[in-house]
């Protein structure tokens, strides 16, 4: 499933090729994904040129000029990929893939949603309601944004009962960590991710909220980890998965101390880390 790297990755591939152009039309396949697609304020987008892409959590926001100034959402789900393919002049267009639910027609760019599982989003609201948006509005800290330090981490997981990785996965508090980089962040801190969180010290929260950001950092500069469906805009694939320490590397030496990785598994989700060198 994509994390935060791999839609920030989205967004940067899409940015510099849709911003400041018109977009021409909007074709809809099916009126809902995970969420029923609001057709009516979509196909108003129509004839808008796109402003910026920003992400906050998960979710790409495509914002866009004139009145209300709209945002559309989308969100990659399970296995979405949101594509941005050049078109030719003679304006020929790809025909429909698979599991393709939505286009839109930029001009001379067609972005194209895939999405097999369909856990995906499209939504929009206009900017001023977007704070409120029943989905935006219940999202935690940025952690690539400031006011995500130890001192947050430590103040989050006083009393916590909930384990070290369930706190940094949980979006309310925290948004965009996932399983592979809450594994990846416990590892490089050499946190045990199944500790209560209660239990960190002050100089453990510091190391976990630098190991969160440096992982995070290191995977967008690599594409993202693509383990299954996730790529970018251009299809192309994340190189990070040849950085992880611990996640799908059990019984594999640790890259620290030479440990073999051990896995567990808590509610069908399986949770890496090292018993020679996390403590
Ligand atoms: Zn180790």
């Amino acid at each position: 499933m994509p994390e935060l790297p791999e839609v920030e990755t989205v967004r940067r591939g899409a940015e510099p090729l849709l911003k400041g152009r018109r977009l021409r039309r909007v074709e809809l396949r099916r009126n809902d994904l995970r969420w029923p697609i609001p057709v009516d304020a979509i196909r108003a987008l129509e004839g808008r040129v796109c402003r910026s892409i920003e992400r906050r959590s998960k979710y790409l926001l495509l914002r866009f000029d004139g009145e209300g100034a709209p945002v559309a959402l989308v969100h990659l789900g399970m296995s979405g990929r949101m594509l941005v393919e050049p078109i030719t002049e003679r304006g020929e267009r790809p025909e429909w893939r698979l599991h393709e639910h939505w286009r839109m027609d930029f001009g001379d760019r067609l972005v194209r949603f895939v999405d097999p599982r369909r856990f995906g989003m499209l939504d929009c609201c206009p900017a001023a309601e977007l704070a409120a948006h029943k989905l935006v509005r219940v999202l935690g800290q940025e952690p690539l944004e400031e006011g995500f330090d130890g001192a947050f981490l430590f103040a989050l997981s006083r009393g916590k009962k909930a384990s070290v990785k369930s706190m940094l996965m949980d979006g309310r508090l925290l948004v965009g960590v996932g399983n592979i980089y809450a594994s990846e962040a416990c590892w490089r801190a050499a946190v045990r991710p199944r500790r209560a969180a209660k239990t960190l010290k002050r100089t453990e929260c510091d190391a976990l909220a630098d190991a969160v950001r440096s992982v995070l950092q290191s995977a967008i500069e690599a594409g993202g980890t693509s383990f299954r469906d996730y790529v970018g805009v251009g299809e192309e694939q994340g190189y990070f998965a040849r950085e992880l320490a611990v996640y799908e590397r059990e019984d594999r030496p640790c890259r620290r101390c030479k440990a073999p990785i051990r896995r567990t598994t808590d509610g069908g989700r399986s949770t890496y880390w090292c018993a020679g060198c996390q403590r």
